[in-house]
């Protein structure tokens, strides 16, 4: 039965696309069965996975909407890796249209949790690119996921907005979707050099505590580089320092999830 996160936070440019494309690569590198589901119209996800976003027959969209089944949407992200690929869920910006279309639909926060139903057997992880809001599309990602990854800057105003996050996924556990129970905050685009981000991730793991990933993601050229080739920097560039650094997350990922119980 396949682990699914989503990762979420509402601001943009935080490193969401990052950490989804390269976990999705790493966990594969692991010999894990991934699927990375792009749920953000802007179709980074998509396009950093080396699938045109232009030239989409179907997406994520078809999907949630019902107008396409899972496999005539599913594609094989990054083929020419022998170990790294991964099956991704791609979107482009008609997803924006899903937004006003599944307001009238029954069931609209479920509709991706029952696109995948019969799919959970396929993979071992299931990771969930979210857009930067807390929209309709981001609710549907929380309500089949049971883990929310949230990528975060070490600045000052990082905590900004993470309340809201955090109570709407309280909200999600308690009213919609109870397998969602873990919360990860991941420091991302880390400079240790200055001051102010060493303080302020020492803030974060005294407030979070456990809920604080033990992986630091450095800020790291050749992973900003490597999307501009559609390729995920643990695989554009393996020995790199960012890479290293989401390998080992994968691996922290693959460890926390060992020991936990999978929904039936
Ligand atoms: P989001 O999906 O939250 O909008 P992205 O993953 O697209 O954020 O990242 C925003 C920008 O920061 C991109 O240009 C990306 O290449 C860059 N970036 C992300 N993580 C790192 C990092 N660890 N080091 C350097 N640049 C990064
Ligand atoms: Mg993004």
């Amino acid at each position: 039965m396949s682990r699914i996160f989503c990762v979420a936070n509402q601001k943009g440019g935080v490193g969401k696309t990052t950490t989804c494309i390269n976990l999705a690569a790493a966990l594969s590198l692991k010999g894990q069965r991934v699927l990375m589901i792009d749920l953000d119209p802007q179709g980074n996800g998509t396009m950093g996975s080396g699938i045109d976003k232009r030239t989409l027959k179907n997406s994520v969209y078809q999907l949630l909407i019902g107008a396409s089944r899972f496999d005539d949407v599913v594609v094989r992200a990054l083929p020419e890796f022998s170990k790294g690929s991964y099956d991704l869920l791609p979107s482009n910006r008609d997803l924006a249209g899903a937004e006003v279309e599944l307001v009238d639909i029954a069931h609209r926060d479920f509709r991706l949790r029952d696109a995948l139903s019969e799919k959970l057997a396929d993979y071992d992880f299931i990771l969930i690119d979210c857009s930067p809001s807390i929209s309709l599309l981001t609710l549907n990602a929380l309500c089949c996921a049971q883990g929310v990854i949230i990528p975060m800057q070490c600045e000052y105003f990082a905590l900004e907005g993470l309340t809201d996050l955090v109570e709407t996924v309280k909200f999600v556990h308690l009213q919609k979707n109870r397998y969602l129970d873990t919360i990860g905050l991941l420091r991302v685009m880390f400079d240790s050099r200055i001051t102010l981000q060493e303080q302020v991730s020492d803030q974060l793991k005294s407030h979070f505590g456990d809920r604080v990933f033990d992986t630091v993601i450095p800020r790291n050229v050749r992973l900003a580089e490597a999307p501009s080739y559609g390729v995920p920097g643990v695989l554009y560039d393996p020995s790199c320092k960012g890479s290293k650094a989401y390998k080992a997350f994968a691996s922290e990922i693959l460890a926390k999830t060992k020991s936990q119980s999978t929904p039936s």
